[in-house]
């Protein structure tokens, strides 16, 4: 018996999710899975790795599972609308698990590949559809899919979809959408453009808030290391001769210098592959499998290729370039430390980087300790800027005012 029989959801659901090893609820889905049962609208700020997919999805799977209709052609009962393709990818496949014997016509949809399969499996009328926007709107455009039988419109990342640009293609899907349904929103933070947009489209919503970042960066043992530009390759390779670091993943800046990475990797026999978006939406899956299955020790992404997703037990994130935008260096490490595990983030820098490390101190509240033992350190002739004692942008439950510590 797990806390999940105190939900009304159907036997066979209670059955799969222990299948799947989840033994209790985790915050998000005890507040989400009852108000979604009885029907409320929801804003879920949380992000990946909070167990958001299964706290928006038994809901709608219990749903349709006790209330079978004949689907007209080319719609949908519902919509799960999300930014990456690799986000789609990993929902469907948690969808088809939960949903396993309870015959509901499910389906994900997204550019890259050939869309003929798409257009016929809407063609016989679903009860969940996953989707990105771009190819979303290319099926409406040529009238594969209809939504007058939407009952549940789930938008998922919503501030991912306005960093990636996508927010008009999000507004003008919903302007298509029947007035009459569910809706759920779910956005790891809220900007301004974002607390508009629910507010026109949530009606009296169920509130739910978790501050998924405390925990993770909380369990990231996070180091800075700084050096020169030309010792970065160098540093990698010391760094990856610890057996240790079984699972590593690697975030830089281009899709250049990931290739370039991975060139370097594999001239070393270190297994590794990159996931960026110059590379075909096969190739990326291929690599992403390969990296799940460890039969990749490496992979080399982009911040955007990389959002959300979701593997077991990597025990090491390599920030080779520090992110421009702060709130991509939590994303980043909270790759790692997931399911409650522990994990190490680090991050290389170099003299130009200084005000921008500073400024993902102050946005995590935390000063990250340099290592100073190892091979290729270089002090920094400029002093380095104070973080400012600023409250933090994430709430964390550390103390805020270490000074930064030099560690061995
Ligand atoms: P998500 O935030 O939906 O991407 O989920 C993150 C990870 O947590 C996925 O690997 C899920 O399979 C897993 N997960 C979801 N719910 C639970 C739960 N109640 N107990 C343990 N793991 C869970």
């Amino acid at each position: 018996m797990s806390e999940f029989t105190e939900f009304s959801l159907l036997a066979s659901i209670i059955d799969r999710v222990s299948l799947k090893g989840y033994k209790q609820p985790t915050p998000i889905q005890k507040a989400c899975i009852p108000a979604l049962i009885d029907g409320n609208d929801l804003l879920g700020i949380a992000q990946t790795g909070t167990g958001k997919t299964a706290a928006f999805s038994l809901p709608i799977i219990n749903k349709f599972g006790q209330n079978k209709i004949d689907i007209k052609a080319k719609s949908t009962r519902s919509l799960i609308l999300t930014p990456t393709r690799e986000l789609a990818s990993q929902i469907m496949q948690n969808i088809d698990d939960y949903a396993d014997g309870l015959g509901l016509k499910t389906k994900v949809v997204y550019g890259g590949v050939g869309r003929q399969a798409q257009v016929d499996a809407i063609a016989l009328g679903l009860d969940i559809l996953v989707a990105t926007p771009g190819r979303l709107l290319d099926l409406m455009a040529t009238g594969d899919i209809n939504f007058q039988a939407l009952e549940v419109f789930v938008l998922d990342e919503a501030d991912t979809m306005l960093d990636m640009g996508f927010f008009n293609d999000v507004q003008s899907i919903i302007s298509s959408l029947p007035k009459q349904r569910q809706t759920l929103l779910f956005s790891a933070t809220m900007p301004t453009e974002i607390e508009i947009l629910a507010q026109a489209i949530l009606n009296h919503p169920t509130k739910v808030q978790i501050a998924a970042e405390t925990v993770t960066i909380d369990l990231v043992n996070q180091s800075v290391y700084h050096l020169d530009k030309s010792n970065k390759v160098p540093l990698l390779f010391n760094i990856l001769e610890n057996p240790d670091f079984e699972k590593v993943l690697i975030f830089c800046k281009t899709k250049y210098g990931a290739d370039i990475i991975v060139k370097e990797l594999e001239k070393a026999s270190i297994t590794a592959a990159s996931l960026h978006s110059g590379k075909t939406q096969a190739v990326r899956e291929e690599a992403l499998q390969n990296f799940k299955a460890s039969t990749l020790r490496v992979l080399v992404a982009t911040d955007v290729a990389a959002r959300g997703i979701d593997v077991d037990n990597i025990t090491l994130v390599v920030n080779y370039n520090l992110p421009e935008d702060p709130r991509n260096y939590i994303h980043r490490i909270g790759r790692t430390a997931r399911a409650g595990k522990s994990g190490m983030a680090i991050s290389f820098a170099v003299e130009n980087d200084i005000r921008q490390l500073t400024n993902i101190e102050n946005s995590i509240g935390q000063v990250i300790p340099v290592i100073t033992q190892q091979p290729f350190h270089k002090e920094f002739s400029k002093a380095p800027i104070q973080s400012k004692k600023k409250k933090p942008a994430v709430k964390t439950s550390k103390k805020t005012n270490r000074s930064r510590t030099k560690r061995k």
